[in-house]
């Protein structure tokens, strides 16, 4: 409406204009240069109006043709991004696929076309990580630290290898540099933290566990199993009087660590407080019953009568009377003090729970022992050969089996990664 109102306002004003300058025709005489240009007014207007229009036409070609050369060249670099950020996501996508070929020819063409190692040093490690170049892989990497956005990534880079190659102490050097930037982050605590224990540094361990839970970057109850372990290591390695100290935050940080105490208990008993021993294995068992807390609870008396010896393991086992491993700590008790009718009741009932191949060999024993009956004896010896074979501690992470549990696997030094299976 308003351009409409405007159209017609400017039509009006002309056809009054050149009404008005055609009733008022005039005339204009120009000499210069001995040349002489005789007009009326409303012609010289004319002219002078097409003059300015040709000049302006003039003069906007003239900044066109300047621009050109500009022009293209920008041209030229927007299409050069172009295709350098369709490599860079192409070889992002072919390394995260696993083909290495693709992966470094799109990093090398991205590298090209975008020139900014920056942007493309990610892939181009990754790339030269697929292809099995871990130095170039680190080169890339290394280069990814000197800019603070991608510092974490370069600094992930180069502690997979230091992970991957077993350098602990690159390991705790570049996790901790790392956690500086993403103190918050699980996997890299946990690297740290396994790296400090393979190395023995206890007290570091222990100080990352307490930045660890003041985060809550890791679970309350592995945090605290982690914890009584690492106070169980340390109480390993002091003197017998802090040892207890130790062994007893240990327990209390988590009452459920058998290793904690078996520790304490053997401090304990080293220092001639059985009484105390005894009652540490006790709520031991309570919290949950183990063979190790039968094996050290018999050890408290070495010399005993073997018929005492079952009278106290029955103390023991109280708190859990129907656990299969109850009902086994006291059968090789009764065994020993030659007590056959408590010694069947207890593998039978242990074997109804648990059939594995141990259970029968020892009901093998029993007939032997009481009965001299081979041919029972043998019945017994073939059920073990087809039941499945007793529980061992096995890694977690390599599947290596130990004879005891240890807080490092002594296959891949993993740590607390044993269970009996
Ligand atoms: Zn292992």
């Amino acid at each position: 409406m308003i351009r409409v109102l405007v159209f017609v306002s400017t039509l009006a004003l002309l056809i009054f204009g050149s009404v008005w300058l055609a009733d008022r025709p005039g005339a204009v005489a120009v000499e210069w240069l001995g040349w002489r240009l005789q007009t009326s007014v409303p012609v010289l207007l004319l002219l002078l109006l097409l003059a300015a229009g040709l000049l302006t036409a003039g003069l906007r070609f003239f900044a066109f043709a300047a621009g050109w050369p500009g022009r293209w060249a920008d041209g030229r670099r927007e299409s050069r991004q172009r295709r350098g950020y369709l490599a860079l996501t192409d070889g992002l996508a072919a390394a995260a696929s696993g083909d290495a070929k693709q992966a470094r020819q799109l990093a090398e063409k991205a590298e090209k076309l975008l020139g900014d190692p920056g942007l493309t040093g990610f892939l181009s490690a990754q790339a030269a990580h697929l292809s099995g170049n871990s130095q170039s892989a680190q080169d890339h990497f290394q280069r990814l630290l000197q800019r603070p956005q991608t510092a974490a990534i370069g600094l992930r880079g180069l502690l997979d290898a230091a992970v991957q190659a077993g350098d602990l102490t690159k390991i705790v050097d570049l996790a901790g540099q790392a956690r500086a930037i993403r103190p918050d982050d699980p996997w890299l605590a946990e690297t740290l933290f396994t790296a400090f224990v393979k190395l023995g540094r206890w007290t570091e361990a222990e100080s990352l566990l307490a930045d660890v839970q003041r985060r809550k970057a890791m679970p309350v109850a592995s945090l605290n199993r982690r914890r009584a372990l690492v106070l169980t290591e340390r109480a390993g390695a002091a003197d017998p009087q802090t040892a207890i100290g130790l062994a007893r935050k240990a327990l209390s940080a988590d009452p459920s660590c058998t290793a904690a105490a078996l520790r304490l208990a053997d401090l304990y008993r080293n220092s001639g407080a059985l009484a105390k021993a005894a009652t540490i294995l006790e709520k031991a068992w309570r919290s949950g019953p183990a063979t190790a807390l039968a094996d050290s609870y018999g050890n408290l008396h070495p010399d005993e009568e073997p018929l005492a010896r079952v009278r106290r393991l029955e103390k023991l086992v109280a708190s859990h009377p129907d656990h299969v491993l109850s009902h086994l700590a006291v059968a090789q008790a009764c065994l020993k003090a030659q007590l056959w009718g408590q010694a069947r009741k207890h593998l039978l009932a242990a074997v109804a729970q648990q059939p594995v191949s141990g259970t029968f060999r020892l009901l093998a024993e029993l007939e032997k022992a009481e009965y001299k009956d081979q041919v029972a004896a043998q019945a017994w010896l073939v059920k073990a050969a087809e039941a499945p074979a007793d529980p061992v501690w096995t890694c977690a992470n390599c599947g290596v089996k130990a004879p005891v549990w240890t807080l490092l696997c002594p296959g891949c030094q993993t740590p607390d990664s044993l269970n009996l299976v």
